[in-house]
């Protein structure tokens, strides 16, 4: 039987068993989906035994081995290089080929509510890994121009330097304000729940400059009042739960070479985030 899994540590809780379980019964494949805690000292000797071990497909790499694998692999897929991070392996043979898929959830879930970010103009607020994700799908897709506002600014100023294009640049909190008119989107890649209070801004002030598509990362219970203060100003929201459906949905098509079953990925999605609230 086919085996695939997902390395990190503690993994004490994940989303994506559910999710690559309900997906490989939804189109008959004989497959498992298991947790693989490791530890960052045994990051190399566990990534041989899956390179030998013939039934181990792919997997999925989450916190906090995304950077560490990078030089582990065999292979990178120009997402995974360009993003500085991998979060899904494939093998080909005993060959290692590491992918990112959040780019492709991300824009996926956005052509999902029938937003094309092609000729927008963003805000990214946030410069880790899920915002250097959120950066290179929107270059992708010919974002007009994107403003990266983060509380470190030399790890913004890193992530600009490192997907050099022109059309990312650096703001800062007054600036951000003064172009919020101008905005179609703003993203929040932070992991703070109320990120304006960082940057010394008022969400009640912010939001009544603009009016667009609102997208908070995050997703189930980890949800604050970033996407309810910009619903009460008129923006319309979208929560983080589609780019983790459809980053799985792109780890599944790079594994099996198949359409994935999107709505059985979601319906346990669903399901999991409600029995975890
Ligand atoms: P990360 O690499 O640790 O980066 C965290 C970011 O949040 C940094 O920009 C950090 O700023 C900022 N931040 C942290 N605390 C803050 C605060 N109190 N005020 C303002 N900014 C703060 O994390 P990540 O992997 O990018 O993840 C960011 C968020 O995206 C998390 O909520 C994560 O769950 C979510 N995410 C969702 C998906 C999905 O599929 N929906 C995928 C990946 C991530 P500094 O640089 O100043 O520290």
């Amino acid at each position: 039987m086919e085996q695939y899994g997902l390395l990190g540590f503690p993994l004490l809780y994940s989303l994506s068993p559910p999710m690559h379980r309900a997906a490989f019964q939804a189109i008959g494949r004989q497959a498992t989906y298991s947790l693989w805690p490791v530890e960052a000292a045994d990051l190399g000797r566990r990534l041989a035994e899956l390179r030998q071990a013939a039934a181990v497909r792919g997997f999925n790499v989450t916190v906090p081995h995304k950077e560490a694998v990078l030089t582990k692999i065999d292979e990178l897929a120009p997402a995974a290089e360009a993003i500085g991070a991998v979060n899904t392996v494939r093998k080909v043979g005993s060959k290692l080929i590491g992918d990112n898929t959040d780019a492709r959830g991300f824009i996926a879930s956005l052509q999902e509510i029938g937003v094309s970010a092609s000729g927008a103009r963003a805000l990214v607020l946030g410069a880790g890994g899920a915002a250097r994700a959120v950066c290179y799908g929107l270059l992708k897709v010919g974002v007009e121009e994107i403003y990266l506002l983060n509380r470190t600014r030399a790890r913004a100023e890193a992530l600009i330097a490192s997907l050099a294009d022109q059309r990312i640049r650096l703001v800062d909190a007054p600036s951000t304000l003064e172009v919020l008119s101008t905005l179609d989107l703003v993203v929040n890649a932070t992991s703070c729940q109320e990120p304006w209070l960082a940057f010394g801004l008022a969400a009640e002030v912010v939001w009544p400059l603009g009016q667009g598509l609102a997208v908070d990362l995050a997703y189930g219970d980890m949800l604050g009042a970033y996407l309810s203060t910009a619903a009460a100003s008129g923006w319309q929201t979208l929560s983080g739960e589609g780019m983790l459906l459809h980053q799985a949905a792109a780890a599944f098509e790079l594994w099996t070479g198949q359409p994935a079953p999107v709505s059985a990925m979601r319906i346990a999605l669903r399901k999991a985030l409600v029995s975890n609230d």
